[in-house]
C-alpha cells in the first residue's frame, strides 16, 4: 500500500500553478522523493474542515488510481488531499495548489515528512502532468485568478518587522527593513490599479492568521500548520466569497538568506545560498494577491514577472501590467504610460528617498533613470559591504 493513513492524513499541495519557486534540479527531485507513481485523477471532492481545525478551511480529496509505481510501494487506489477548494460559493485558493480534472494523468514524486504542507516533492515540481497543459487564454496573455470587487479598499497588514528575522539596516537596496521593502512593492502596484485602492499598513499590530478577515504579509516556515516546502520563497492564500476576493495572505519563506536589491538575481557565494530579493518577490506574490496567475505554467511564453520562478526581472512586466488593467482598468495616464524622467530628474527623485522608493517609482521611467537607480544601490551596497556576489566579512 502507499502509505494510505499517512497520505490521507496530509495535505497535498502541487501542480500547474505554484509560487514563487527556486527551480529543483531532477537530481534534487530524485533525493527528496520515496514514492515516485503514475496515476490518474478518477474523482475530486472539496469539503469544509471541522471548525477549530488548524489547517485550511477548505480542502479537497482527490482520488487517484495508480497505473504504475516507478520507485516505493502503492496499491490500486490513492487519494491525495489538497488544501483549498470551493463549497457553496466560498473558495480557498493557495497559489501554487493545482485544480485537478477528473481524468488527468500526472507522474507524481512523493515524500513522506509528516508535517510538510504537501507531499509533493517541491509543491508544482512534483507534480507532472502528461500530455498538452491547459490551453492558453485566446485573447490576452496574462492569466487572471479572481479578483477584488470594483471599489474595495484593500488594507495590507505588514509584520515583517516583528519577526526574529531582523535586517542588516540598511538594506542594500537602502530600504530601512523589511516592511519597508514590501511597501514599495505595494506603492508599485497601487499605481496600477484603477478601480481598487491598495493600503499599506506597515509596522500592523493586528492579529495575523489566516481566515481572519485581515490580509497579513508576514514572515513564517508554516502554513495551516504544515512546514513549507524549501523551494518556495513565499506563498499566497486567497479565500474568496460569491466570486470576489474576500482575504489573501502572503508568508515569506524565512529560510532563504534575504536581502532587497534591484538587478539580476545575485549569484550564490562560495557554494553559499543564493542571497533572495525580498522587493521582487513581494512584487509577485502582490500579483497573486490582486488576482494574476502564473502565464508559465498556462501554456504562454512571455516575459512577465509572474511566471513562476523567481528571475532576473525586478519589476513588473508589461504582460503584468496589462492583467491587472483587464481586472481593474488603469490607474489614471500616469500608471498607463509611466512618467517617464530623464536621469537628472531621477536622480534628483532617488536623492530624496531610499533607491527602493526610487525603484519602485521609476523604473518604467526609461534606461537612463534605471541605471541612475541601480547605480545609487550599488553605492548604497558598497558602502554596507554587502553587494550581491561579494563575499560578506
Ligand atoms: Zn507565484
Amino acid at each position: 500500500m502507499i502509505r494510505a493513513a499517512l497520505l490521507t492524513g496530509l495535505v497535498l499541495a502541487a501542480s500547474a500553478r505554484a509560487t514563487t519557486l527556486r527551480p529543483l534540479s531532477v537530481r534534487e527531485m530524485l533525493r527528496a522523493a520515496d514514492v515516485i507513481v503514475r496515476v490518474e485523477v478518477v474523482g475530486v471532492a472539496a469539503r469544509r474542515t471541522p471548525a477549530g481545525h488548524d489547517g485550511a478551511p477548505i480542502v479537497t480529496d482527490v482520488a487517484t488510481r495508480v497505473e504504475r509505481v516507478y520507485r516505493g510501494t502503492a496499491g490500486e487506489r490513492l487519494t491525495v488531499t489538497l488544501p483549498g477548494g470551493a463549497v457553496d460559493g466560498d473558495a480557498v485558493v493557495v497559489e501554487g495548489v493545482p485544480q485537478p480534472r477528473v481524468g488527468e494523468r500526472v507522474t507524481l514524486f512523493l515524500g513522506t515528512a509528516p508535517d510538510a504542507l504537501s507531499p509533493v516533492v517541491g509543491l508544482d515540481q512534483g507534480w507532472r502532468p502528461h500530455g498538452a497543459r491547459r490551453a492558453p487564454a485566446p485573447s490576452a496573455a496574462f492569466i487572471t485568478n479572481g479578483a477584488w470587487q470594483a471599489g474595495s479598499q484593500v488594507k495590507l497588514q505588514l509584520h515583517l518587522d516583528q519577526s526574529s528575522l531582523q535586517p542588516v539596516r540598511p538594506l542594500i537596496d537602502g530600504s530601512p527593513d523589511w516592511d519597508g521593502v514590501v511597501e514599495a512593492a505595494i506603492a508599485r502596484w497601487a499605481g496600477l490599479v484603477g478601480s481598487i485602492q491598495l493600503v499599506a499598513v506597515p509596522g500592523s499590530t493586528a492579529p495575523a492568521a489566516h481566515a481572519n478577515g485581515t490580509n497579513d504579509l508576514l514572515w513564517g516556515l508554516r502554513l495551516f500548520g504544515q512546514t513549507l516546502p524549501p523551494n518556495v520563497l513565499a506563498l499566497t492564500t486567497q479565500i474568496s466569497r460569491n466570486g470576489f476576493r474576500a482575504e489573501a495572505d502572503v508568508v515569506f519563506n524565512l529560510d532563504p538568506r534575504w536581502d532587497a536589491y534591484p538587478g539580476p538575481l545575485a549569484p550564490a557565494v562560495g557554494g553559499g545560498e543564493r542571497l533572495e530579493d525580498l522587493h521582487r518577490v513581494a512584487l509577485h506574490e502582490l500579483g497573486h494577491v490582486l488576482g494574476l496567475a502564473h502565464p508559465d505554467e498556462n501554456g504562454q511564453k512571455v516575459d512577465a514577472l509572474m511566471n513562476s520562478h523567481v528571475s532576473d526581472f525586478d519589476d513588473v512586466q508589461q504582460d503584468d501590467v496589462d492583467g491587472v488593467h483587464a481586472l481593474y482598468g488603469g490607474g489614471g495616464a500616469a500608471a498607463v504610460a509611466p512618467k517617464r524622467l530623464s536621469a537628472r530628474e531621477c536622480r534628483h527623485e532617488c536623492g530624496r528617498g531610499t533607491p527602493a522608493v526610487c525603484a519602485a517609482s521609476c523604473s518604467d521611467a526609461g534606461r537612463a533613470c534605471r541605471r541612475t537607480c541601480r547605480r545609487l544601490a550599488v553605492k548604497t551596497c558598497k558602502r554596507a559591504g554587502r553587494c550581491p556576489g561579494v563575499a560578506t566579512p
